[in-house]
């Protein structure tokens, strides 16, 4: 659906500041304070409205949340809640508000590690970047298997957090991909999920080593493998 304009001025302050961003910014993309003034030139609120977006779910780093910005820097990073729509801006508020509790619980079941990357918190990405992962609750849609659309919390860190935007998950298509595993396969998962983590296999291993042999030596493996199918 196109979204609204947000130069239309019917449309209230925040809602036009949430369409600036989606339309001329683009989610992932670097503004300044100039820009966002120049674009609202009658608004002189118009950094406290984009402010007041982290409250309804958008994501918007200044150069404290990410030492590679600015000062006068700020990026859009992700969408949140469709303010401009009439009653979303409500309903979003009231169901992003997560208490510490909760945000710990979440933390807590993620065993303090980004779901995306397997970052932990503080640690730094290893690309010679400045910034350091900082974990956060992120909301996932899961359809169940029944059909149904749930919210479910889950730990991102903030650079997974940038444009997973609309990821979500078909819960009742994986149930039925992991129906379908042969026993061999269930257990080698059961044993990834237990450890949480992905340990690798005896046939990966052995697949690591016979890639790197010479082709004599990899004969000898494929007539011992199909001497075993006899
Ligand atoms: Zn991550």
């Amino acid at each position: 659906m196109a979204l609204p304009s947000w130069q239309d001025k019917k449309l209230g302050g925040k809602g036009r500041a949430a369409l600036w961003l989606e339309s001329e910014v683009k989610e992932g993309n670097i503004f300044t304070k100039a820009q966002l003034r120049k674009a609202f030139p009658d608004d002189a609120q118009i950094d406290r409205r984009v402010r007041e977006l982290r409250d309804y779910g958008w994501q918007i780093d200044t150069n404290r949340d990410d030492p590679e910005l600015k000062q006068e820097e700020q990026r859009y990073s992700r969408k949140g809640a469709e303010v401009w729509i009439p009653g979303q801006a409500k309903v979003a508020k009231a169901k992003d508000s997560l208490t510490g509790p909760q945000r710990d619980r979440v933390f807590l079941g993620d065993n303090f590690l980004c779901r995306t990357c397997g970052t932990g918190p503080g640690e730094s990405y290893g690309d010679g970047g400045l910034k350091l992962s900082k974990l956060d609750v992120a909301r996932r849609e899961v359809r169940l298997a029944d059909g149904t659309v749930e919210v479910q919390l889950v730990t991102e860190c903030n650079r997974c957090h940038v444009g997973s935007g609309g990821r979500d998950t078909d819960l009742g298509e994986l149930l039925r991909v992991v129906e379908g595993l042969t026993p061999l396969e269930r257990k080698v998962f059961a044993g990834w999920i237990e450890a949480d983590r992905r340990t690798p296999s005896v046939l990966e291993k052995l697949w690591g080593v016979f890639r790197t042999l010479p082709e004599e030596s990899r004969t000898a493996v494929m007539r011992a493998v199909t001497a075993e199918d006899e």
